[in-house]
């Protein structure tokens, strides 16, 4: 029999599993009882939608043996089994390749405990089996065939005999070296204890011979051991448990088992409702994003069970895209096993989970805001873009829900603030909350027109990720305040008869303005100003783009074209500014020169490119010289 290849990342892959210095070796079991409780999961949602396929429910089991004299240890199985290609495909290729990609990136990370909670799955088993044996049957197959293989290389395929449909899973358990016990995987006690300890939850009976001593019948002191097949496992889903009967850890361990996170879940929301519709929840917000989170490969759902029966491994109408990040289980006795991906979003009883579901997360958000403010930041680091894309898509239908979740950088300290705190903070007859944007916190702080509004005691909030001012665009106001970016030229926080001597300033200087202007072609107007404090110049945005949204909008498709209308502000009690009067009487092109260059330093400042630095540089030069 010709032995195959495995695909070159399940060999790197396996090559980590065998030669592991992983300590926590007995996971193995639960990998292999979770794949078998799958397979049952499979069959038992096809006998139930479709009339042809006849199984009796009540047998389904998964069957744990060992034979101790051959180091034998057998996880069975009776659901939807496997054909050849299925044995080739499934066994000879790692399944969720996205497990290596995160082995390799965080490789340099030491205690990552990527092999038992990323759900390597099924070659975990080479952990503690030197051989391991997989006969199939696929449901309404004749053939059985048979997988083996010794680990790195290679495995063969052969036809096999199985009465039955389903999976034996036959590993030969490695022989004990100096520091490694694996004989241990082959007492009753252990597996047994494995068994509680891990897939406790399990919906499914996993049932063992258990060997116990008993009184032999008719004596009074004479014991015989009497061999009996047990049930093992407590089949009530850790969803359906009364609260105060589960542990943290045992949240914990059924998350990082399901949905495959090595970090511990930041939250957990267990509850249920009962009434016109029921169903239990078992909702998780993570520590961190996933590293598919804000990729087009990341799929938001919550595994969607009817009485214990998984119809849906992810449901997505079941989550608002903003609060996709949440993982969970969803169990209602009153969901249609038929319910097909078609008719799911009219589903009367779905929509109305859903919006229970929305509600509780929504609380749970508040709650920790409120609460438990470290871990808040936290979540906000991870998932607060999402929260704000939230806020733009749908041409903001969702901000009001959304807009208390933001938490902004601000000149008031290092701290984050939230809009609500920058309102309770707001002088008496204040009617705007500032913002300024750049690439970064200490950036946005330096700009002159931020100097400026500061000055007037007036709190600014810090933008610095991609896309904030469409978030600030959208939401228009907050409770009642507008907001207004400081570079906007109608952000203008002169007292009215400062204005009036400017307007005059620009009047009187109409002309030169207008000289200088030309001469630098891209901003609609040069003048004088009074707000710079010692600043000389500095570019303002009229209209709805701004200097920093034109940056943001270049770099996106189709957006050619689409510029800032921008004007270049003097200070008038700059020294500056004089010199520039005194050149326009005297010497145009240098007037000329100078407005170029005042120009791309107003640019430089709010972090804008230079056309052409090589002009820019001959004209310093030119002046300097
Ligand atoms: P995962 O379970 O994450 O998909 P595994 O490596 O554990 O990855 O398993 C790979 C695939 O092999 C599974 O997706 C499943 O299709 C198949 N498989 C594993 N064990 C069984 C089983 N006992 N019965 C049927 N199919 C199985």
């Amino acid at each position: 029999m010709a032995k195959k290849q495995f695909k070159a990342e399940s060999k790197k892959l396996m090559e980590l599993m065998i030669n592991s210095i992983y300590t926590n070796k007995d996971i193995f079991l639960r990998e292999l009882i979770s794949n078998a409780s799958d397979a049952i999961d499979k069959l038992h949602y096809k006998s139930l939608t479709n009339r042809k396929i006849k199984v009796n429910t009540n047998e389904f089991a998964i069957n744990v043996s060992i034979d101790k004299e051959n180091r034998k240890l057998i996880i069975s199985d009776n659901g939807i089994g496997m054909d050849k290609d299925e044995l080739e495909s499934n066994l000879g290729t790692i399944a969720r390749s996205g497990s290596l990609l995160f082995k390799e990136e965080n490789d340099k990370k030491e205690n990552i405990d990527i092999i038992g909670q990323f759900g390597v799955g099924f070659y975990s088993a080479f952990m503690v089996a030197s051989e391991i044996c997989v006969i199939s049957k696929a449901y309404g197959a004749e053939k059985a065939y048979k997988w083996v293989s010794k680990g790195i290389d290679g495995y063969s395929i052969s036809e096999g005999t199985k009465d039955s449909y389903g999976t034996d899973i036959i590993l030969t358990i490695k022989d004990n070296t100096d520091d490694e016990d694996y004989d241990k995987y082959l007492e009753e006690y252990t597996i047994q204890s494995l068994i509680k300890k891990y897939s406790d939850y399990i919906t499914y009976p996993i049932k063992m011979n258990i060997s116990r001593s008993e009184l032999k019948e008719g004596t009074n002191d004479e014991y015989e051991t009497i061999v009996k097949e047990e049930t093992v496992n407590s089949l009530i889903p850790l969803w359906k448990r009364p609260k105060n009967k589960i542990s943290a850890e045992d949240y914990d361990t059924f998350y990082s088992d399901k949905f495959f996170d090595y970090e511990k879940p930041m939250k957990v929301l267990h509850f249920s409702m009962e009434g016109r519709i029921s169903f239990n929840a078992l909702l998780y917000i993570p520590a961190h994003a996933p590293y598919d989170y804000y990729s087009k490969e990341y799929e938001k759902g919550l595994q969607l069970y009817s009485n214990g029966v998984l119809i849906m491994e992810k449901c997505s109408e079941l989550l608002p895209d903003y609060f996709s990040f949440v993982k969970g289980v969803i169990d209602s006795p009153d969901l249609s096993l038929n319910i097909s991906r078609e008719m799911l979003q009219q589903d009367k009883v779905l929509n109305m989970i859903a919006k229970n579901v929305e509600n509780k997360i929504s609380k749970e958000i508040t709650n920790m805001l409120k609460n438990d403010r470290e871990n808040y930041e936290k979540f906000f680091d991870a998932f607060g873009l999402q929260l704000k894309v939230g806020i733009c898509n749908n041409y903001g239908m969702d901000k009001e829900k959304l807009q208390d979740f933001l938490l902004f950088h601000s000149s008031f300290n290092n701290n984050y603030t939230t809009l609500k705190e920058y309102i309770s903070r707001m002088k008496e007859k204040q009617e705007t909350i500032y913002y300024a944007c750049s690439e970064s916190v200490d950036k946005a702080r330096m700009l002159p027109q931020t100097e400026a509004v500061i000055e007037k005691g007036f709190e600014v909030l810090y933008l610095t990720e991609y896309g904030d001012e469409f978030v600030m665009q959208t939401l228009s106001e907050y409770e009642g305040k507008k907001f207004a970016n400081v570079c906007a030229s109608e952000t203008n926080l002169d007292s009215d008869e400062d204005r009036e001597e400017i307007d005059k300033l620009n009047k009187d200087n109409k002309e030169m303005l207008d000289v200088m202007q030309k001469a630098i072609n891209d901003v609609k107007e040069v003048r004088f100003t009074r707000h710079l404090k010692d600043h000389p110049v500095c570019l303002t945005s009229e209209g709805g783009i701004s200097t920093q949204m034109e940056k943001v909008m270049q770099v996106m498709p189709n957006s050619d074209g689409i510029k800032a209308t921008m004007i270049l502000e003097v200070n008038e009690s700059h020294p500056i500014a004089d010199k520039l009067k005194k050149l326009y009487k005297k010497d145009k092109q240098e007037l000329e020169n100078y407005s170029k260059i005042l120009y791309a330093q107003a640019r430089l400042i709010e972090g804008l490119p230079i056309d052409n630095p090589t002009e820019l540089s001959n004209l310093i030069c030119k002046e300097l010289s």
